[in-house]
């Protein structure tokens, strides 16, 4: 069974986009994970098929109607009853690894991509919408959110890395950052590869390598130090 990406949006054309590359490009054309992009415009009002209304209390932008979303949504979940509803919205919580790597051991995931200022908050509480962000910056659409997602899950799927030791060595994987790669020349521009990788010594290599990888994110995130230091306590 493929794990299946569904992606609500305006502009359907946006997807596989990126995806359809390289790593997830190959996965998508050897049916590990399908794409399937759904026209919210479909269910527009009138003839212009407007999905969007000012906001209620005035204020700038334009607001997405609670009843077009949800003739959207329901559409959508009436064939997929167990995929959940995913919501890219920068005051959802933060993306992250473990919410990669869960979402890739379920079935797939429907990904709402907003527009304008934001949705009617109505929709979000009836449909228990999951609210996830990137970060803490705005962008212009859910859709280059749902597609960063997609991407961090879909490398996780069974067959689509090619070695599979390749996850459990990456950044965040037991809260560390990566340690650093070298590989030709020996030497570059006066800057020799550590002697130790080219020891052959697995031993002092895997050595290294932790207290490197210890090191860059005691200096760099020293939250994701305190918070390995609080779970292997
Ligand atoms: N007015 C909103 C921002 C709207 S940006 C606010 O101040 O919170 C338009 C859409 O882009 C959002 O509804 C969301 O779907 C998407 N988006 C913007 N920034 C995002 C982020 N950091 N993470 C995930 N989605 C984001």
């Amino acid at each position: 069974m493929s794990w299946q990406a569904h992606y609500i949006t305006l502009f359907p054309e946006m997807f596989p986009g990126s995806l359809g590359e390289s790593l997830a490009g190959r996965a998508h054309q050897s049916g590990i994970w399908q794409c399937t992009p759904h026209n919210l415009r479909d269910h527009g009002e009138g003839k212009h098929k407007n999905v969007d209304d000012t906001p209620a209390g005035g204020g700038a932008g334009m607001v997405l109607r609670a009843d077009i979303a949800a003739a959207a949504i329901e559409q959508v979940k009436a064939q997929n009853p167990d995929l959940p509803l995913i919501m890219p919205s920068p005051r959802g919580e933060v993306f992250t690894q473990d919410m990669a790597s869960n979402l890739a051991q379920g079935p797939g995931a429907i990904f709402f991509c907003n527009r304008f200022e934001g949705i009617d908050e109505r929709v979000i509480e009836a449909f228990d919408c999951r609210e996830v962000s990137l970060g803490d910056y705005i962008l212009s659409g859910g859709e280059p959110a749902a597609l960063v997602m997609s991407d961090a899950i879909i490398r996780l799927l069974p067959g689509v890395m090619g070695s599979d030791m390749s996850g459990e060595e990456e950044s965040f994987a037991d809260d560390l950052l990566e340690y650093p790669h070298y590989t030709k020349p020996a030497s570059w521009q006066g800057r020799d590869i550590p002697e130790v990788l080219l020891s052959g010594d697995h031993g002092k290599i895997a050595a290294w390598r932790r207290e490197k990888a210890a090191e860059i994110t005691q200096k760099r995130r020293p939250d994701l130090w305190a918070k390995r230091r609080r779970d292997k306590n």
